[in-house]
């Protein structure tokens, strides 16, 4: 610790960084900094700073609202757009304490601790690599988004025909800077849509990578005229994005991938199996967190490489959990349901319990669907006893306050808060009269 706060600083110097901002996460995973001059650099690396809990979504105090920002000091990192000849501005992300030490429940990063703690106690690390979907729309003259892309491109089309090359290009530059180990990056299905893939990592360092990964797109794509959105179904008729989230668990005794087993058919460990039994056992109830909003629902339709139906396969991408073909130490299970528009520390905590807890109860899995569910009959779905993931934010929401699932990996604080919050969003759009229904029904009747 001595030596990283050592070279913190030396960095500090080096590239004369003038400002740090002190970074956390609100109950919907959304960033927020509060900006300290870097002579307060001591402050800040013995979690010093405070900030008033009160005004934060989801982090209403229980009886003190004075709280402090703990950094992680691995999440130093220079912003690589603030650079300039003797300036440059950098970043810390931080877990939330109360002011006598203990940690904040409120904090989605503890929740995210705590699982991978739990795990830890059963003899597994958990690994995390997630897929992170986005859409890059123009701006207009008052620097607002539109709904244009002004593209061309579609699934790996090079440019000209993908406007966003260049963008992605500068994207992929700062996110290096910043540490990232990037893997591949392209264009998507739909005009306008984009992925970038960085490396997995713990389950921690993924959900931080995550929410920089999403702060650095949209503060690149600002500077070159586009809004990125992480909305999950921006425009009606075309894909939406995912956060595909690839999970393995890791046996810290044996020092192996525990879901690797050579013996077996496809490859896989009865641990596996276990693990994708739990994530369809519990995936009605915890989809109001991979899935929060109510547009989320609009991408789960048919058609569009989303799933909606409670499946596994080895290949199938209709399938909510598809099994990639890599084996030995890289063999994961990829979950496909999640968006972009997560928290992605509740997300990859529920995922993790959710299989966890098919581990625990020794769950045994459904056979594995090869065939395109998409285009299954009603009768073919109920035979191979295939389920529908829920439809709507409020159905989602019905199964996560019944559930066992999100309070326990939430805990009573942030589940309380976070239904809610989702409660009163639903009830916001219930009550809103939608351009669809103007259309329909203005004319006719
Ligand atoms: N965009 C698709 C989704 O909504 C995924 C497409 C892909 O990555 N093959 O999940
Ligand atoms: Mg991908
Ligand atoms: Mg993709
Ligand atoms: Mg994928």
């Amino acid at each position: 610790r001595e030596s990283l706060v050592a070279t913190i600083k030396e960095t500090i110097e080096k590239k004369s960084v003038e400002l740090l901002h002190v970074q956390f996460v609100d109950i919907e995973g959304t960033l927020k900094h509060v900006t300290v001059t870097a002579d307060q650099i001591d402050q800040v690396v013995e979690g010093r700073v405070m900030f008033d809990g009160s005004s934060i979504t989801g982090y209403t105090p229980i009886n003190e609202s004075d709280l402090y920002l703990d950094p992680d000091l691995t999440t130093f990192a220079v912003l690589p757009w603030t650079e300039q000849e003797g300036y440059s501005e950098a970043r810390f992300l931080c877990s939330v304490k109360k002011p006598d030490g203990s940690d904040f429940d409120g904090d989605p990063r503890n929740v995210l601790k705590k699982t991978v703690k739990r795990a830890k106690d059963q003899g597994y690390s958990i690994s995390v690599g997630p897929e992170l979907e986005f859409f890059l729309f123009k701006t207009d003259e008052n620097g607002q988004p539109t709904l244009d892309t002004q593209d061309k491109g579609g699934y790996f089309e090079p440019s000209p025909k993908d406007l966003g090359e260049k963008v992605r290009l500068e994207i992929y530059k700062a996110l290096k800077m910043m540490g990232f180990t990037i893997e591949a990056s392209h264009h998507e299905v739909a005009i306008g849509q984009h992925e970038i893939n960085f490396k997995y990592a713990d389950a921690l360092g993924s959900a931080d990578a995550a929410t920089t990964y999403k702060w650095v797109v949209k503060t690149v794509a600002q500077q070159f005229g586009y809004h990125a959105t992480f909305m999950p179904k921006p425009l009606a008729g075309e894909n939406g994005s995912g956060m595909h989230v690839n999970i393995s668990l890791f046996n810290d005794e044996k020092q192996e991938n525990a879901f690797y087993d050579a013996s077996n058919e496809l490859g896989l460990s009865e641990k596996a199996y276990q693990f994708i039994a739990g994530l369809m056992d519990n995936v009605k109830d915890f989809v109001a967190v991979t899935n929060p909003l109510v547009n989320s629902y609009k991408r789960l339709v048919p058609g569009y490489e989303a799933p909606c139906y409670i499946a596994w396969s080895a290949s199938n991408r209709s399938a909510l959990i598809r099994i990639p073909a890599t084996r030995g130490a890289g063999t994961r299970v990829e979950i496909r349901c999640p968006d972009p528009s997560a928290n992605p520390y509740f997300a990859f905590a529920v995922i993790a319990s959710a299989g966890l807890d098919g581990v625990d109860r020794d769950l045994s899995v459904l056979p594995s669907v090869d065939a395109d569910i998409f285009h299954m009959s009603k009768e073919e779905l109920d035979a191979r006893g295939i389920e529908n993931l829920p439809t709507s934010l409020e159905a989602a929401l019905d199964r996560f306050e019944t559930g066992e699932i999100g309070r326990k990996t939430l805990g009573d604080h942030a589940f309380g808060e976070y239904l809610a919050l989702k409660r009163a969003e639903y009830d916001d759009f219930r009550i809103a009269v939608t351009n669809w229904e103007v259309d329909a029904y203005q004319g006719k009747f």
